[in-house]
């Protein structure tokens, strides 16, 4: 088996950087599908078409309908070949990119990922998580290719909700241990091959980066400043957890995560939120020291990631209620397969009900910074 290291073409990140998007989507084609939600328009469309006005391309928008699914993507690969557009911009969140991705996919056409958020490493992927049309985890679509281009504009997601950005944090925990995991278990990464010597130091890196500048971001967001932190931050949540968890490869987090998107009580909860939890779970189930174990919770304390099922909504944890979550973590076509021992539904529920109660302590023992995230 080969190691196999990916990622996007060309990676861009900068206050303002969204005014050129016209620019950087010229060189890959001349009429632009620009995927974006009714709120996104209202708030950039003027600033997107002024872009591609001074550019060679042109473009047309399309209002996203709010799920990943087959249907939506169906649709809007339909609006593509109508309308004769060689290719396809998503601009906004996680579900936006993932539907750019698959449509374009579909169509045929290059991608460019234009994220006003930074709250999964969904951006820089040649995947796309597809939902059921009610928000259901569904399967993972691979792509021959990650997108052409991404477009990190710093000021715009240095204005978003905290929340986002923290629940990118969520989804940028798990890459390190997810990448860890599989490099010991040998498993076959998201790209194909085996966890090479790159795809872990970047997942190092994200993880100690994190570590270093989450705390210092969170407090900067608050503030809507775009600081050194806040810079590391995004660039951690979407450049090196995406070709960390990639090239990397996925394991328990995930899959426990994807497990949870079956209580519609937690449907409320961002997925780097979940993850975070996950996370919290995939370590107990490894049993990692305790030294090791106190400072991630430490750290999910402090900037306001979930570590308990309450903070996930799940009021009544009832035995059959978490088994039916590790079954469905367990599906033979899920990521918990690439842990390197041999994991059962009984083992996770166990591990679910233990992260729980280890949650609980440490929301007694650390403290949150700044204001409240949920
Ligand atoms: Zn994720």
């Amino acid at each position: 088996m080969a190691r196999i290291f990916i990622s996007p073409n060309r990676y861009i990140q900068g206050a303002g950087e969204m005014k050129k998007v016209g620019e950087y989507t010229a060189n890959l084609g001349s009429k632009a599908l620009v995927l974006v939600s009714q709120g996104g328009k209202k708030r950039s469309g003027a600033e997107i078409e002024a872009s591609f006005k001074a550019s060679k391309a042109s473009c047309q928008f399309e209002i996203f309908n709010g799920e990943c699914s087959r249907k939506e993507i169906d649709r809007i690969a339909a609006v593509v070949k109508g309308a004769g557009c060689d290719i396809v911009v998503g601009v906004g969140g996680g579900k936006i990119f993932d539907t750019a991705k698959s449509v374009a996919n579909q169509a045929g056409t290059p991608v460019v990922i234009c994220p006003t958020i930074a709250a999964t490493d969904a951006p820089c992927s040649a995947l796309s998580v597809i939902y059921t049309d009610d928000g259901k985890f569904e399967e993972y679509e691979f792509f021959k290719a990650n997108p052409n281009v991404v477009i990190m504009d710093t000021d715009i997601i240095s204005k978003s909700p905290v929340r986002l950005t923290v629940s990118g944090i969520g989804d940028a925990l798990a890459t390190y241990f997810e990448a860890r995991a599989c490099m010991r278990s040998g498993a076959v990464t998201c790209a194909g091959g085996k966890t090479g010597g790159a795809a872990m130091a970047v997942a190092k890196l994200c993880f100690d980066t994190l570590m270093a500048e989450g705390v210092k971001a969170k407090l900067a967001l608050e503030a809507h400043a775009c600081t050194e932190a806040v810079e590391k931050i995004i660039e951690a949540n979407t450049l090196l957890s995406g070709i960390g968890f990639e090239s990397g490869g996925l394991a328990g987090a995930h899959a426990i995560h994807n497990g949870f998107t079956i209580l519609p009580e937690c449907h409320h909860m961002y997925h780097g939120e979940k993850v975070a939890f996950g996370t919290l779970t995939q370590l107990v189930l490894e049993d990692i020291p305790q030294e090791e174990l106190q400072a991630v919770l430490r750290f999910c304390v402090a900037v306001g990631l979930p570590v308990t099922m309450k903070q996930l909504g799940i009021e009544d944890p009832t035995p059959e209620k978490i088994m039916s979550v590790a079954k469905a973590a367990c599906a033979p076509n899920d990521t918990l397969h690439n842990m390197p021992f041999e994991v059962t539904p009984e083992k996770v529920s166990a591990a679910i009900f233990a992260a729980d109660a280890i949650g609980r302590q440490a929301l007694k023992d650390y403290k949150p910074v700044g204001g409240e995230t949920r």
